[in-house]
């Protein structure tokens, strides 16, 4: 296992900017494990499976999965699909079918693996308790939902999809329920990484605060 440094947060946290940026800085891999969960979500819509597919089809259907994330891009059985998961049905799906454990387990090895090739800053929701306990630095990233919806209203408005700021903090207010409450890999804090509330701060400032607590590890 190669160095990691691992991100946790609720969607809309900002960890992607800041983990991309870690990343070009110190010249380690980037790893967006959230890309590789909306990937799975895809493939598994695109074979008609939904939320009340049993266990064994939807570890069935995974036979003929491949993801990999390269170069800031996920690729799904070699099609590029960075664009098409980032719609919020493609994000829903993710945070659905990433509570079953047959699509955990399945991405845990290709998670590790990718520690095993460079070093990372690997961001997602269990990064600092599930898949990489052993990271020589460990964050979580947070932010108020508010500061959440406005971010992502922002974000899904400049991608030009139709927006409603109320509807997206809903949204993200079941995403966080269903994320924190599963039974395998909840996001939560763990004990020993370090808490950044990203509220009403700059990406520079985060990124500051960040770069400050990797070089004093
Ligand atoms: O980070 P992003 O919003 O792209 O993640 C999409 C969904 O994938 C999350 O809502 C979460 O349910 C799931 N996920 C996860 N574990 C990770 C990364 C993402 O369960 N490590």
């Amino acid at each position: 296992m190669r160095r990691v440094i691992a991100i946790d947060g609720p969607s809309g946290a900002g960890k992607s900017t800041i983990a991309r940026a870690i990343a070009q800085d110190m010249g380690f891999d980037y790893l967006d494990t959230g890309a590789l969960y909306r990937a799975i979500g895809l493939h598994l819509v695109r074979r008609g499976l939904d939320e009340k597919a049993a266990d064994g089809t939807v570890e069935a259907a995974l036979d003929s999965a491949r993801v990999e994330f390269r170069e800031g891009k996920v690729f799904l059985n070699g099609a590029d699909v960075s664009g098409e998961i980032r719609t919020p049905e493609a994000g829903h799906y993710a945070s659905v079918f990433s509570a079953r454990e047959p699509v955990r387990r399945f991405l845990l090895g290709i998670q590790r693996d990718a520690a095993r090739k460079a070093d990372l800053v690997a961001e997602g929701r269990d990064m600092t308790t599930v898949v990489f306990p052993d990271a020589f630095v460990k964050i979580y990233l947070d932010a108020s939902v508010e500061e959440r919806a406005r971010r992502r209203t922002l974000e899904l408005a400049a991608k030009g999809f139709p927006v409603d700021e109320g509807r997206i903090r809903q949204e993200i207010r079941e995403r966080d329920e269903r994320d924190s409450t599963r039974a395998i890999a909840p996001l939560r804090r763990a004990d020993d990484a370090l808490y950044i509330d990203s509220s009403g701060c700059g990406r520079e400032e985060v990124l500051g605060k960040v770069l400050g607590i990797i070089r004093r590890v």
